[in-house]
């Protein structure tokens, strides 16, 4: 089969056909149909210095994905040959402390897919059954390949309960968009999301937010400002990685505010601590999705008429992989598409 593979130890990856995934008595064997390009994704290709740590040659990248059904392992019973389907990216262990405790997503050794493990950037691809999350209702097929991240965004975004309250989102990038859209949708007063993108926070206004502020020429306070907020906001939800963010964020937070923390810093950074203790601010982490609290969140949002459609920017064939990884690279645009089946 076809797969993009990230074949040598330098940058780039290659359209290269490899062996059909096998399958054990718990998997699922999945014919690909649509993937979603990810940061994760940019980076093995780009070989930084994250993915010359992280991952080992060769590798099939990739892990958002849709997918049709067409073989199970003689284990699973709940799953059929037809089925549409997404893919939960992380494989956890099962015997650890908060496995068994039910919290999957705590896991202290997630597998990552296209990561750790041949992933889903290919015609076909396995996985166990216990990670494969059914679409019971129809779905858009560019929306149900974006399920993984759209799960970051939903995890994220309802981190802490924010109906009627002022939030802040730092980072208009897919994930961000994503996010902004949940918590219009669920209720939120004020949703204001920055970046240094004209063209995202395009994007932005697009999914409803209230404000969509260049913080290249307005500041957040500004942005307080021109809302009316009198006490700063109740909670942030950052997704950009970036120091000036957090710092700006920590500094435009009301007391007893709350922040959601998605983006990766690539290196450590100093913080205001003193504000954080005296504010008695929040910093929660987030990685992943909760197994399956969040998919069936992710699932009755869009049920209820949450639309992702301005996110999807970016369509391409697999062939046109180059393009497509130099469209999703730009930091302009919204979520990039590959289709595998045309
Ligand atoms: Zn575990």
């Amino acid at each position: 089969m076809k797969a993009l593979v990230k074949e040598k130890a330098e940058p780039g990856l290659w359209l290269a056909d490899v062996p059909e995934p096998t399958i054990g008595p718990g998997d699922v064997l999945i014919k690909v149909l649509r993937t979603g390009i990810c940061g994760t994704d940019l980076h093995i290709r780009a070989w930084d210095g994250w993915a010359q740590q992280a991952i080992r040659t060769p590798l099939v990248v990739g892990h958002e994905f849709v997918g049709e059904v067409v073989d199970t392992g003689r284990d699973v019973t709940d799953i059929k040959t037809g089925d549409r389907v997404s893919g939960e990216g992380h494989l956890v262990c099962g015997k650890c402390r908060n496995c068994l405790a039910g919290r999957r997503h705590l896991c202290r050794a997630t597998v990552g897919l296209g990561v750790g493990r041949d992933g889903a950037f290919a015609e076909y691809v396995a996985l166990p059954a216990t990670n494969v999350w059914v679409h019971r209702v129809p779905v858009d097929l560019d929306v149900a390949a974006i399920f993984d991240p759209f799960g970051n965004a939903v995890h994220t975004a309802l981190s802490f309960p924010l109906v009627g309250e002022d939030v802040l989102i730092t980072g208009a990038g897919p994930i961000g968009l994503m996010a902004a859209a949940v918590a219009r949708h669920a209720g939120a007063r004020n949703v204001v999301i920055t970046d240094v993108s004209e063209e995202r926070l395009d994007l932005a206004r697009k999914v409803g937010v209230s404000l969509a502020l260049n913080v290249s020429d307005a500041t957040i306070a500004e942005g307080q400002r021109e809302l009316g907020l009198r006490e700063g906001f109740d909670i942030g939800l950052e997704m950009s990685g970036r120091p000036e963010a957090m710092r700006d964020m920590i500094a435009n937070m009301t007391h007893g505010g709350r922040i959601a923390m998605l983006g990766l810093p690539a290196e450590e950074f100093p913080v205001d601590w003193a504000r954080i203790v005296t504010s008695m601010i929040t910093v929660k982490g987030i990685y992943g999705r909760e197994m399956f609290e969040t998919w069936y969140a992710m699932s009755v949002l869009l049920e209820g008429g949450l639309d992702l459609a301005p996110v999807i920017t970016g369509r391409y064939s697999h062939r046109d992989f180059e393009a497509a990884f130099a469209d999703a690279a730009s930091g302009r645009g919204g979520k990039v598409i590959l289709d595998w089946t045309a």
